[in-house]
This record gives structure tokens, sequence and C-alpha cells, in this order.
């Protein structure tokens, strides 16, 4: 195909992007990942619709169609019950899966912490880890725009690895890049992370409509990081059919160069998944 894409559908092809859909069930997999190896999902947001305070122009869940203000009324949260209840069942399950399951992964339909009893679900899998794959480590995936919360970051706490995304150094391309669908800020953000133990920051690098890459804005990202001292830094290119049109795949190259100009100016090292 030589024409640019118009929608998702024609993406996959034109970009040779795999295609994401919405997970059902409250236990998935395990998939293949190319962080996490053997990684069994864990979706606290209900099935097959996306539930996110972002709406980042790159997510391969598609757009955000559901508003903050009716996620209260309108998201399929699961009970506490239906969680602890498939918790069990799928970690008894997944003891048998061979490969063994390296990491267990809660991220599914959109952002994990905005299900109203966020800190007692985490407490429901570590509990249920602990009792059917002991020793796995606990992954949460999270934007970040929860952590003004302390209920929010204590859970957070509880659990092994946090993987924070943070795709820009200024509220201008934070905009652009998230679109958070309520005010937030880089400097909120920031003074989110604070009380967590430790993060991984993950940030995605996208060109054409929207472009984290220019000189200045990849300053003000690098600043940021050497503020967080995150444990470590993934670096992404597009991978995934985009939610947005217009978007281009950063090349290899561009990637590799952000990761040795922010080896150079804070000393941490990143991995980079093109
Ligand atoms: S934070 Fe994640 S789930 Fe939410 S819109 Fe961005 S990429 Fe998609």
């Amino acid at each position: 195909m030589s024409a640019k894409p118009k929608s998702r559908d024609e993406f996959a092809e034109y970009g040779a992007l795999r295609y994401t859909r919405p997970v059902a069930g409250i236990v998935y997999g395990p998939n293949a990942s190319r962080r996490l190896g053997n990684s069994l999902g864990v979706n606290l947001l209900g099935d097959g619709q996306k539930v996110c305070s972002f709406d980042c122009p790159y997510c391969d869940l598609g757009r955000t169609e559901m508003r903050l203000n009716r996620i209260k009324s309108d998201a399929p949260f699961p009970s506490l019950e239906a969680i602890d209840g498939a918790l069990r069942e799928g970690f008894r399950a997944a003891h048998q899966s061979v490969p063994k399951v390296d990491h267990i992964a809660v991220s599914g339909n959109g952002e994990p912490t905005l299900h109203p009893l966020f800190g007692d679900a985490v407490d429901l899998i570590v509990r249920a880890r602990d009792a059917h794959l002991p020793g796995t480590p606990i992954v949460v995936f999270t934007n970040g725009a929860s952590l003004d919360s302390r209920r929010v970051a204590d859970a957070l706490n509880k659990v092994d690895e946090r993987f924070l995304k943070f795709d820009a150094g200024n509220d201008r391309v934070f905009k652009a890049i998230n679109a958070p669908l309520a005010r937030s800020s880089v400097s909120k953000i920031l003074a989110g992370v604070r009380p967590l133990k430790d993060v991984v920051v993950q940030s995605f690098f996208v060109r054409g409509a929207v472009d984290n890459t220019q000189a200045p804005d990849i300053d003000d990202w690098m600043e940021v990081i050497g503020l967080i001292k995150p444990k470590a830094v993934h670096i992404h290119g597009m991978s995934r059919v985009p939610a947005s049109n217009g978007l281009e795949r950063c090349d290899e190259d561009t990637l590799y160069t952000i990761a040795s100009r922010l080896e150079r100016r804070t000393q941490i090292k990143s991995l980079v998944f093109p």
C-alpha cells in the first residue's frame, strides 16, 4: 500500500504493525512479552472497552471514548469478589504453564489505578500470587495520573515493579502525546512519583502529526528523567497500530541516539524497543 493509511486497519497493513484488541476477562494469557518474558495479564477494567485517563494518539487500544466523569458510573469494573475468584482460578491454572510464568503484569484495557478499589485489588493479586505463583514478580503499568492519591501510591509500593509512562518533559508535548482527560501536568506527575519506592520509566517516541523527538523537547525529557532517577528506562518506538492517523514510526537510529544522549547526560542506561 503506497498511500498514507486512513484507518487503524489500513495502518496495520501499511506499517506492518501488530493490532491489539481489548482483552476479555480479568486474568489473560500468559503471552510472550519483549520485556517480561512469559507474562500473565491482570485486567481490572472490565471487558472490551478502554478505560483510561489519557488519550495518547499512539495508544494501541484505540481512542479513549469514555470521559472521566462517566468512568465511575459507566466503566464495567469487576467487583472484588469477581477479581478474587478469577485470580485464584487463573493463577492456579497458570502454575502448570509451560514455559513457566515470568511476570504477572497488571495492565489490561487501560489505566489499572482507575479501579475504585485498586488498593484492595492489589492486595488480592499479591495474596493469589503468594498462594499459587510464589516468587513471581508483579508489575503494574501506570500513566501516573492517579499518583496524587496516597492510597494509589501505597498500593503501587506493594508490588515488585512500577512501570511509569513518561513521554514528555514539558507540558506542551505532554498535552500532545498523552492528551490527559483531566487537567494534569509534568510537574504534577513528577510530584506523585516521589512516594514511590522506585520506578521503571517507559517512554514512547513518535513522529508525524505528533512529534516528541525534537532536540529541545528531548532535552526537557532528559531533565525530567534525571529528576525521577528511575531504576531503568525503556525507550519504545511504535510497534502496534496507533489510535490516531498521521503518526509515523520513529526510526531505530533516532531511538538509539536518544538512549545514548540520555546516558551521556544522566548516566542512566536504557533499553531500546524499536
Ligand atoms: S496511558 Fe496507556 S492505555 Fe492510556 S491512552 Fe495512553 S497508551 Fe493508551
